[in-house]
């Protein structure tokens, strides 16, 4: 700790400062025995060098703080003494793990993280106060653990269990209905990676499905239609975790530096007369990004209550949103009309007590079943995963697995799954996730600071991917209308004339 003077004359008070810390100021707040301890401490001049120890709830660095915030209080008045500036040569940090590494373990800012069995080692080195303070190193012990638990996890895959599954139904179509959509022209690849543009044909049947999904499920069930901005900041982004979980989907934004045509001049004058864009130029002219384009929509509608209470006799609150297109760069994973770059989805966004929300969970589940059987007459199943909120923000969600009794009772992630018969025998192929429900617990409600007059809020999500609808339903009943369910039929009327092109 750097002081605003030399402290040889204040030597007695510091002795008897350091001596009196080590019961009282670093004591406070812990059981008895498990304060934080100063273990040396030693003055040259101007700056005072402190050794600090601690095995109990008082982190080493909040005692460092403690420390130089008591020096000013005790000795500033009497010397004129106060610690202009601190700072850490070595910082230790000893904890166990759940799960030893399988990999070795590598974070930003650590000197060195290193094992024995479970037990972790982290070493910092020249460490400021900011970064003291901030709490970084409460994030750096988590994400040491979430390292390790990720590491054991993914050579496991991901928790999977089936909770319900509809009867066999009898297979009537065998292709990728991608692959014939194509042939047929009702849809045409592009005109950027993992984008399709639709065609009438299909376009009326994923308006019917969209139609279906409010009128089936939502308007019973209460919800309100909201329409959401799908350009999302990214400190939206950080407070819901996806900025750390999921940086490598999002679709950029960047706004232009300046609206100003002059200094966009040269720009339009390479575009003239090249008739290329010249990247560079452009690059001169952008600010960075800030912001990404819609991943979900339910961010951005929880953002929207940030710091809010709500009424307790408006709870639960219900809305949809299914304007924002979603982007996600899928890259290697992309596959035909189910796994694209922009897709459709609506997304019901429920906000109330924990009671409420496993009430919402049961009316949507029922709802949805009618949907499934009775109307698309799919082949499908319900399995528990691990919750998205989890994967995509970049913890992997051990916590919530393997409790599975109290999972069913409470939070987690439901995902519905169809049989998709071209890529093989039910058994052995992958079903098509095409969509999830999901209660989050208070993690969203916290985050935005959303609170109600007298309860606890939770909230949750559900993500209808009609895209995915879509080709579950084809998948299964092909693309001729007469082996289409009459109730799906009924609400399709008649196929659209199409284009006729030669
Ligand atoms: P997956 O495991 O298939 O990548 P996900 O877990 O990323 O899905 P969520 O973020 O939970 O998906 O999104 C919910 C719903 O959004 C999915 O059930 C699906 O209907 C739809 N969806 C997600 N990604 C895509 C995509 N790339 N193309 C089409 N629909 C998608
Ligand atoms: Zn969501
Ligand atoms: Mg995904």
């Amino acid at each position: 700790m750097k002081l605003n003077r030399c402290a040889k004359e204040a030597m007695d008070d510091l002795e008897a400062f350091f001596i009196k810390a080590n019961s009282e100021l670093l004591a406070r707040g812990a059981p008895p025995g498990e304060g934080a301890r100063v273990v040396s401490w030693s003055l040259a001049d101007d700056v005072i060098y402190v050794e600090i120890a601690s095995e109990g709830p008082i982190r080493a660095h909040d005692a460092l703080l403690r420390v130089k915030n008591g020096i000013g209080k005790e000795l500033g008045k009497k010397h004129r003494m106060g610690v202009r500036k601190s700072s850490v040569d070595v910082y230790e940090i000893a904890f166990s793990v759940d799960y030893p590494p399988m990999e070795v373990v590598t974070i930003p800012f650590a000197a060195s993280v290193s094992f024995n069995g479970t037990e972790c080692t982290l070493r910092l080195e020249n460490v400021d106060e900011v970064f003291l303070r901030e709490n970084y190193i409460d994030r750096m012990i988590s994400l040491i653990r979430d390292k390790t638990a990720g590491q054991h996890y993914m050579g496991k895959g991901e928790y999977w269990k089936e909770i319900w599954r509809s009867p066999r139904r009898e297979t009537l179509y065998q292709n990728d209905p991608t692959e014939e959509m194509v042939e047929r022209k009702w849809i045409k690849q592009g005109p950027t990676k993992g984008k399709w543009f639709l065609r009438p044909e299909i376009t009326k049947l994923m308006r019917i499905m969209e139609r279906i999904a409010i009128e089936e499920v939502l308007a019973p069930v209460g919800f309100q239609e909201v329409i959401a901005s799908h350009v999302v900041p990214f400190d939206i982004w950080i407070k819901t975790g996806h900025m750390g979980g999921s940086p490598n989907e999002f679709y950029y934004v960047s706004e232009p530096a300046t609206r100003d045509p002059s200094a966009w001049e040269t720009f339009s004058d390479l575009v003239k007369i090249t008739r290329k864009v010249p990247y560079e130029e452009l690059g001169k002219c952008l600010s960075g990004p800030r912001a990404g384009i819609c991943y979900a929509q339910c961010p951005v509608i929880y953002w929207s209550f940030t710091n809010e209470t709500l009424a307790d006799d408006s709870l639960p609150v219900l809305l949809f949103e299914r304007t924002a297109n979603s982007g996600r760069y899928e890259s290697g994973g992309r596959h035909g009309m189910e796994r694209v770059d922009e897709f459709h989805r609506i997304e019901p966004v429920y906000i109330g007590t924990k009671e409420q929300m496993l009430e919402i969970r049961e009316n949507m589940l029922d709802r949805y079943k009618h949907v499934f059987n009775d109307i698309l007459e799919l082949e499908w199943r319900m399995a528990r995963v691990t919750p998205f909120y989890m994967q995509q923000s970049g913890g992997f969600g051990l916590d919530d697995q393997g409790s599975n009794e109290e999972a069913e009772k409470s939070k987690g992630t439901i995902d519905f799954e169809a049989y998709m018969p071209y890529r093989g025998s039910r058994e052995e192929s992958e079903w098509l996730e095409f969509q999830n429900f999901s209660i989050v617990g208070d993690k969203y409600t916290r985050a935005f600071n959303i609170k109600s007059q007298t309860k606890e809020l939770w909230s949750g999500c559900s993500g209808i991917g009609l895209e995915r609808w879509s080709t579950a339903f084809l998948a299964q009943k092909g693309l001729s209308p007469d082996g289409w369910p009459a109730g799906f039929r009924e609400r399709y009327g008649k196929m659209p004339p199409g284009l006729h092109l030669l």
